[in-house]
């Protein structure tokens, strides 16, 4: 039997046409198809900006840098996410810090944030940005951190790599209504892909232009960001330290055709979600709860068993072709980050939470026949 995985890609005939007209054409890269594929993303999320990059990792790294994110300043996170989060403030030389998970929606809790700040405030000690993820689709309560950030006066940077295709009362991810900058992936597990690549979207034209600086090795050409007057029409100035942080044409013309199918992307991973919601009804674990003011994208669908039963259940699960896996092992615990944390740190939520989770597979390709194997896969392993 072929294992069923956790997440996978679908590429179809169309996609492979798009990625084929494109390297027979004359661009291969920083050609037509990036600022097509960013303003597409863009119009698609009702944001004015789009910054194409080639991985969500660098779209973090250079919304921290274009935020001004550096040595002195605080980023405050989830500590159940993937390390981009937490790195992409190191690479700035700015320091992390947590805040622990609500219990129903895994996301960063708000009351603790609230209550972190204050204290911070207190200590002189606030965030410079704070960066909610999006779980497995599922938006934050954008709406009071962008009050706290009024409150606090920090920066929000949206890690929706989960996220595209969901959306927040009423309106897409991505709309920069409640933050400065949005950050999605086009990683293959994630819900349309560029094989590699991110994107970075933004109301703010200045912070646009700082991205774009940064991801194209701090350089520009245009004569409003050089300090003095060019030498001529071939002139090129560097104003920062930047990197090659850029989307190949090739990997947008991949984005740009999957972007066409992310709404059906999108319905068929509700589909599988409701159907996992009714026939998981009755089994000892816990289905993921939504908040009535979000539409996840669900690029996870994660379930809690009982922690003495988690790793049983999950090798039982793989050794009957279902590849689940666990998303994520708190950033805080890993040995990185234990070793260069100020103070000894724990998140209770975020802890139990680690040790119950499983994530079963969820793609837009999984068919129900598959779907099915796994629950009664899930439900044997857990003797129901
Ligand atoms: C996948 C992921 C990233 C990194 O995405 P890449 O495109 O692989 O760099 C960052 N944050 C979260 C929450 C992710 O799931």
């Amino acid at each position: 039997m072929i294992p069923i995985p956790y997440g996978r890609q679908e590429v179809t005939a169309e996609d492979v046409r798009a990625v084929a007209a494109v390297l027979q054409s004359d661009w291969l890269t920083q050609g037509p198809a990036v600022p097509l594929f960013e303003r597409e993303v863009a119009a698609y999320c009702g944001a004015a900006h789009g910054v194409a990059v080639n991985s969500a990792t660098s779209a973090l790294h250079v919304a921290c840098l274009a935020l001004g994110l550096g040595p002195g300043d605080r980023l405050w996170t989830s500590p159940i996410t993937f390390l981009s989060t937490v790195n992409c403030a190191l690479y700035c030389g700015a320091q992390v810090d947590f805040v622990d998970i609500d219990p129903h929606t895994y996301n960063l809790d708000c009351d603790a944030l609230a209550r972190k700040l204050e204290r911070a405030r207190k200590d002189g000690r606030l965030p410079k940005i704070v960066m909610p993820v999006h779980l497995a689709g599922q938006s934050c309560d954008m709406a009071a951190i962008d009050a706290l950030a009024r409150e606090y006066g920090f920066r929000v940077v949206e890690d929706a790599s989960h996220a595209i295709g969901g959306s927040y009362q009423g309106r897409r991810i991505g709309d920069g209504r409640y933050s400065d900058i949005t950050v999605f992936s086009f990683h293959p597990v994630k819900i349309i892909t560029s094989a590699e690549g991110g994107m970075a979207l933004t109301n703010d034209p200045q912070l646009a232009r700082r991205m774009e600086l940064f991801r194209n090795h701090g350089m520009t050409r245009g004569p409003e960001l050089m300090t003095g007057e060019p030498d001529g029409p071939w002139a090129y100035e560097q104003v920062e330290l930047g990197f090659n942080y850029r989307m190949t044409d090739v990997h947008a013309a991949l984005g740009r055709s999957q972007l066409l199918r992310l709404d059906d992307f999108v319905q068929r991973r509700r589909a599988l979600a409701l159907r996992y919601d009714e026939r998981l009804d009755g089994l000892p674990l816990a289905a993921p709860w939504q908040h009535p003011d979000t539409q996840s994208a669900w690029h996870l669908y994660i379930v809690r068993v009982a922690a003495e039963k988690r790793r049983q259940v999950f090798e039982a699960l793989r050794s009957e072709g279902v590849n689940v896996n666990v998303h994520y092992i708190p950033v805080h615990t890993q040995p990185f980050q234990r070793r260069r944390a100020a103070t000894a740190w724990s998140f209770p939520e975020a802890e139990r939470y680690y040790a119950e989770a499983i994530s079963l597979p969820m793609y837009a390709s999984l068919s129900e026949a598959q779907q099915d194997h796994v629950i009664a896969a899930l439900g044997r392993a857990l003797g129901a």
